[in-house]
């Protein structure tokens, strides 16, 4: 049994791995000022139907997040290992906030009739934080630009915390 029913998948693949530049897919916005552009989608579903101890049916609803094909990156620019490591990032982040929201899922009492409300209410403020973090995460590190390199380096360890904690990631990275 999963202590925290999650998924992690990368361009529809399921599993959690380093980002490369071959993920990123997407056409390519010249006119964007950014060398590369991060796509991530947090979701849930129902999930598998599961039953308790005395055989009632039980809602476990499943988090997922996914790093997108229509991600982007201008290979006409400059590329460094340290962009690269910035856009992993933006993926991260959203992994954090999916393994924080599985986990309010985990620790919710369901019922059929508070189910929709309550699962959709934890989803929102769960996205919206997600959003805020993600603007945070750029406005603090210059979309990952060298000179916010110790801003940037800041990020790497929490994030490198926070997902050492995160049970997805050790499933899917053993
Ligand atoms: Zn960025």
């Amino acid at each position: 049994m999963c202590a925290f029913a999650q998924k992690v998948s990368i361009n529809g693949k399921e599993g959690y791995r380093q980002l490369s530049w071959e993920d990123f897919k997407g056409k390519v916005d010249k006119a964007s000022p950014f060398t590369a552009v991060t796509h991530w989608f947090l979701s849930w579903n129902e999930g598998k139907p599961a039953k308790d101890a005395h055989g009632k049916p039980v809602l476990q609803p499943e988090v997922e997040v996914s790093f997108m094909g229509d991600s982007w990156v201008n290979k006409k620019r400059d590329l460094s290992p340290e962009l690269l490591r910035h856009e992993q990032g933006h993926f991260d982040i959203a992994l954090v906030c999916a393994a924080e929201l599985a986990k309010q899922v985990k620790a919710a009492s369901f019922t059929a009739k508070n189910f929709e409300p309550l699962m959709n209410k934890l989803f929102d403020a769960a996205y919206d934080k997600c959003a805020r973090l993600q603007e945070q995460y750029d406005a603090e590190t210059g979309h990952g630009c060298e000179e916010h390199d110790a801003d940037q380096q800041r990020w790497n360890s929490f994030l490198a915390q926070q997902l050492s904690n995160s049970p997805a990631v050790a499933l899917n990275t053993l």
